[in-house]
């Protein structure tokens, strides 16, 4: 069965996602992984992505669905991680239709990682990516060993563009406006399934885990 993993920003979805790929066999769409692989590219997508992504705000939801029901129409088999995807009603509706017409593995759970905005805002800004492999690190909790660059394949690290604090507070707004409102979607479809975000990895991915 599907996952569904949904959060603020800066809850850590990406980095469990990992966790949860290696545990439970599932493949992980991340939508946005998806739109910063297209802007990286600069294919059609990605140049279209690119002022929505780089200003905190959310790509339209037309775009957006329709990114994923590509990368369904490719790939339909097995279960999934939707990570970071539905973001907004319009969206969540759009994935259970993708669901029952294209036959993929339907959703068990939908698990929200809650971490108070404080703490967001302190992994946000400390965030630290590598250009090449996409590993995460923080800059105070988690650091490079030698600075700037990648431990596990020795890229170049950055900082996201939309990890920038004015940026930060446009991608909260949007939560708070657009996503926040799936809690009571998934309540309501005996879905929601609210996990602890703070603290380490290891702690976080235990909450999980069970529901894998
Ligand atoms: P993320 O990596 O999940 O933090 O996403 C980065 C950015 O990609 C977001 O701030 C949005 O601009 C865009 N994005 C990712 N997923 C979605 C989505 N499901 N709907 C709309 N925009 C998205």
């Amino acid at each position: 069965m599907s996952i569904v993993l949904f959060g603020p920003p800066g809850a850590g979805k990406g980095t469990q996602s990992e966790r949860m790929v290696k545990e439970g066999k599932k493949t992980h769409i991340s939508t946005g992984d998806l739109f910063r692989a297209a802007m990286k590219n600069k294919t059609p997508l990605g140049i279209e992505a690119k002022g929505y992504v780089d200003n905190g705000q959310l790509v339209p939801d037309s775009i957006t669905i329709g990114l994923v029901r590509e990368v369904l129409d490719a790939n339909k088999e097995g279960d999934f991680i939707f990570d970071g995807f539905p973001r907004t009603s319009p969206q969540a509706e759009a994935l259970e239709e993708l669901i029952s017409e294209m036959g993929v593995s339907p959703i068990q759970h939908a698990l929200f990682l809650e971490v108070p905005k404080q703490v967001l805002m302190e992994r946000l800004t400390g965030r630290r990516l590598c250009k090449d492999c996409g590993a995460v690190y923080h800059v105070k909790s988690a650091p490079t060993a030698k600075e700037g660059i990648c431990d596990r394949c020795g890229g170049e690290t950055y900082q996201r563009k939309d990890d920038s604090e004015d940026v930060i507070a446009t991608r909260l707004e949007a939560y708070a406006k657009s996503t926040e409102p799936l809690k009571e979607y998934y309540q309501q479809k005996g879905l929601y399934i609210e996990i602890d975000g703070l603290g380490d990895t290891d702690s976080v991915f235990s909450r999980i885990k069970p529901y894998l």
